[in-house]
């Protein structure tokens, strides 16, 4: 601690007790601290802890998600070379490598699609601080708020997601260490939880973000809409999917509106994924028609990925009471 010149003093009595043993992220050290009789400062004004903390925290919740983002593309790059280095089997196209093979380019290419959706959707989230910064315009404040836990549970979610793809392309070897391909999925894996766990990403989003009445919800809405719109006669078909995904979505949300905080927060997560879908649908639809060779994989998002919105928000409207019939002792089996 500093002495009464400032030059270091007696030592504060904070100490480290033992390191953490963790799934993942090896080379970041977790210690459990004890601050017994420790000497503490109080930084900035008393009782605006909180609002420094939030401060904090949501600059972290989107520096989280672009990790999901990162470890996702890491994984798929690693994936995508060993597919087509990996010779096994007589494939459709005469492809020698096991990329050649309809499923595994299902995994990649699906895995592609909501890596983009998930980056897009982050540097969506942070053109939104920025302008929010830059302008002080509430309605940009409104949208980084809305934004910013989609983009932190839809990142690590995918960064989840595709690490677990990336060891699925490499069949038995994903299992063994030697690839580094399980790496990815034990680094991954923290993400969902540090910075409010993805649960309370969602809660967030149904509670405080809705908390305008879905008025920022239901602008973003409209602008996927109005996307829609200018797309449909370039790419008629999947201009029209986005535009009726974006409509169940605004119905959604009304119906989360009218529910309970309860009943609301039981459908969370799937209402916060089925957004995730139908926005990164709409930020690949935008991609693609400012640049056609985007087309392709604009088409298997919307295609392929974006048709889970409409159980997503089935699941979404259910409420609470089906979980609450479920007593703790019969889901202990
Ligand atoms: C490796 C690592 C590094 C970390 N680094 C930091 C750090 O640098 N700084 C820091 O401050 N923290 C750090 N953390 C803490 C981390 O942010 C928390 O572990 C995380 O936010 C979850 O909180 P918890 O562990 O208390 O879980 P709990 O709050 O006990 O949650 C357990 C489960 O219950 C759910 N749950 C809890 N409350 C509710 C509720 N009200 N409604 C619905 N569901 C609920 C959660 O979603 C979760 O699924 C770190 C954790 C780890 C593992």
């Amino acid at each position: 601690m500093p002495d009464a010149a400032g030059n270091p003093g007696a030592r504060n009595k904070l100490k480290v007790v033992s390191l953490e043993h963790k799934l993942g992220i090896h080379g970041s050290p977790t210690c459990v601290m004890q601050f017994d009789g420790a000497t503490g400062w109080l930084v900035g004004e008393p009782h605006k802890g909180m609002a420094a903390m939030f401060t904090m925290m949501n600059n972290a919740r989107l520096g989280v998600g672009a990790q999901g983002v990162g470890l996702a593309e890491a994984a798929l790059q690693k994936a995508v070379a060993f597919a087509v280095d990996r010779v096994q089997g007589v494939t459709a196209e005469g492809v020698p490598g096991i990329i050649g093979h309809a499923e595994v380019r299902r995994m990649l290419a699906e895995a592609r699609a909501e890596v983009f959706a998930a980056r897009a959707i982050a540097a969506a989230c942070a053109v939104a601080i920025d302008m929010a910064n830059a302008t002080g315009d509430a309605g940009w404040e409104a949208r980084a708020a809305l934004l910013t836990p989609i983009a932190k549970a839809y990142g690590t979610d995918t960064g989840c997601k595709v690490a677990d793809i990336g060891v699925q392309v490499h069949g038995g070897m994903g299992f063994i260490e030697e690839t580094g391909a399980a790496q990815y999925l034990r680094d991954a894996r923290i993400t969902t939880i540090y910075e409010g766990t993805n649960g309370i990403q969602a809660m967030d989003l149904v509670g405080r973000k809705l908390a305008d009445g879905g008025e920022a919800a239901f602008r973003l809405i409209g602008e996927i809409e109005t996307g829609a719109k200018a797309a449909r006669d370039t790419l008629p078909d999947l201009a029209e999917e986005v535009w009726s995904a974006a409509e169940s979505l605004r119905e959604a949300t009304e119906a989360m509106l009218a529910q309970a905080m309860n009943d609301r927060f039981a459908g969370a997560v799937p209402y916060l994924r089925a957004f995730a879908l139908v926005l990164g649908a709409g930020l690949h639809l935008k991609a693609a028609l400012a640049d056609p060779a985007r087309a392709a994989l604009a088409r298997v998002m919307i295609r392929r990925l974006l048709p889970d919105h409409a159980a997503l928000i089935a699941r979404s409207r259910d409420g609470a009471g089906d979980l609450y019939a479920l007593s703790p002792e019969v889901l202990a089996g």
